[in-house]
């Protein structure tokens, strides 16, 4: 996880970075973590596998909002706030949460929303990232539809919203899931419990979650009578504990003040209390025992891509690049299909400001972008690449997408039309220029 230098753009609108230090109230801005996604991914596995669907190509995001909300945002896109993800208590409430919401999928409850949405083009994804930025910024699926998916009318409002028998349908659905897995459905109960009584409260009171998952007093008994007649099959689910560790303790650790994770943790020495650590020191701010922190934890714990990456971030953040660069290239080798440790050892590379590695940075940088354009960070750190490379054409489109990312598609057009002029006509980048510029005239023709 990292944190933005760019307070404005984090305020404004999507940005990749939790704002550690400075995290505005209300503040939306999506986060691309590895370790983060890696650990939903897990607790996801076997609930995908007893739906019947593949757990690669399922994409965990995670939007930095308090509030309690978690969606899908498209056929492989679940999207969960970190309002709650860190209010609930266990692992089997995190799964009951995602048995959910990936029973929406399977059930295929987003078949009525914008048929484009589906699409599988590269300026779809961007425009889906933006739709997500978009609902989250104005707590409504309803602009979001609008910007991003080029669709009219009534259909908006059901971009995200779901109707009461498509919530019992997958309450149905999920519920099967868990208990194939071995988990015991009683968790769905409790995360409903913690919804139960919003409904009384007026709009602007609840929190999102009740808007786009209708909650009734219906849904609560359903899943009271699912739990109560369930025979739960005895699996071994240390698996999904240990990852649900991990996303809890990063998660409150980046977010909560470090006071709070040093009191948590106590003494204790073993890995996930040293990553706790680590990132409390590193927020405090305290560099030597960040550092010094962090290398016990790979000691601890060697090989591991996520420990490693952390370990680059803290030196990064800390401006020791030279060893930054070694330890993100460690990790990029640990985990070579991470797309954001990849990230991360270009944007350390073009710190170090000579022209060798600005060469490595590009490429690192490519393959990123190749795995997962959606990055806004990303996204500078390439532009900053290709410029310092001697490509403006390339780092113009790549500008462009970063500013259609943030919705602001005017702006885009303006690096997109320079883009244009600059590459040859029908390469790759000067489609990508196309496409933007032709999503701004829809945007604005709408
Ligand atoms: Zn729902």
């Amino acid at each position: 996880m990292r944190r933005s230098l760019n307070h404005l753009i984090c305020a404004v609108f999507l940005a990749i970075n939790i704002c550690a230090a400075a995290l505005p109230a209300q503040a939306q801005s999506l986060i691309r973590d590895a370790e983060i996604e890696r650990s939903l991914r897990e607790l996801a596995a076997p609930l995908l596998s007893a739906a019947g669907m593949s757990t690669q190509r399922m994409n965990f995001w995670l939007l930095s909002d308090d509030r309690l909300n978690a969606f899908v945002a498209g056929p492989r896109t679940i999207v969960m706030h970190t309002g709650l993800i860190l209010r609930l208590d266990t692992p089997e409430q995190v799964q009951a949460v995602l048995a959910h919401e990936i029973a929406h999928i399977a059930n295929g409850h987003l078949s009525r929303r914008p048929a484009n949405m589906q699409a599988s083009g590269r300026l779809a994804r961007l425009g889906l990232a933006l739709a997500i930025a978009t609902a989250a910024i104005t707590g409504s699926g309803e602009a979001a539809a609008g910007i991003g998916m080029g669709t009219a009318g009534a259909s908006r409002r059901a971009f995200f919203a779901h109707t009461r028998a498509e919530e019992a349908s997958a309450d149905k659905s999920a519920a099967r899931y868990m208990i194939s897995a071995g988990i015991d459905p009683v968790a769905m109960v409790d995360v409903l419990t913690v919804f139960r009584g919003q409904e009384a409260l007026s709009t602007a009171r609840q929190d999102p979650y009740v808007r786009t998952h209708p909650l009734t007093r219906d849904r609560l008994r359903a899943a009271e009578n699912a739990a109560s007649q369930a025979r739960v099959p005895d699996r071994d689910n240390s698996n999904s504990a240990y990852w649900y560790a991990r996303l809890q303790g990063k998660l409150s650790a980046f977010l909560r003040n470090p006071g709070w994770t040093f009191q948590r943790i106590g003494d204790r020495q073993d890995e996930l209390a040293l990553m706790r650590r680590a990132i409390a020191h590193h927020k405090t701010p305290n560099p030597t025992r960040a550092i010094a922190t962090a290398e016990k934890l790979n000691e601890v714990r060697p090989n591991d891509p996520y420990y490693t990456e952390l370990y680059g971030q803290i030196l990064f953040e800390n401006r020791r690049y030279d060893a930054a660069v070694a330890a993100y290239r460690e990790a990029a080798s640990l985990a070579p299909r991470e797309a954001q440790i990849q990230a991360g050892l270009g944007r350390a590379l073009l710190a170090l400001k000579t022209p060798n590695a600005d060469r490595e940075a590009l490429r690192a940088l490519q393959i990123a972008y190749s795995r997962d354009p959606i990055d806004p960070r990303l996204l500078r750190d390439l532009a900053q690449a290709y410029a310092a490379n001697d490509q403006p054409g390339m780092a113009s489109i790549t500008v462009a997408e970063r500013y259609a990312l943030r919705g602001k598609l005017d702006d885009a057009a303006i690096h997109a039309r320079r883009a244009a002029g600059l590459l040859p006509a029908g390469s790759p980048g000067e489609r990508r220029a196309q496409d933007i510029i032709r999503a701004a005239e829809r945007a604005r023709d709408r």
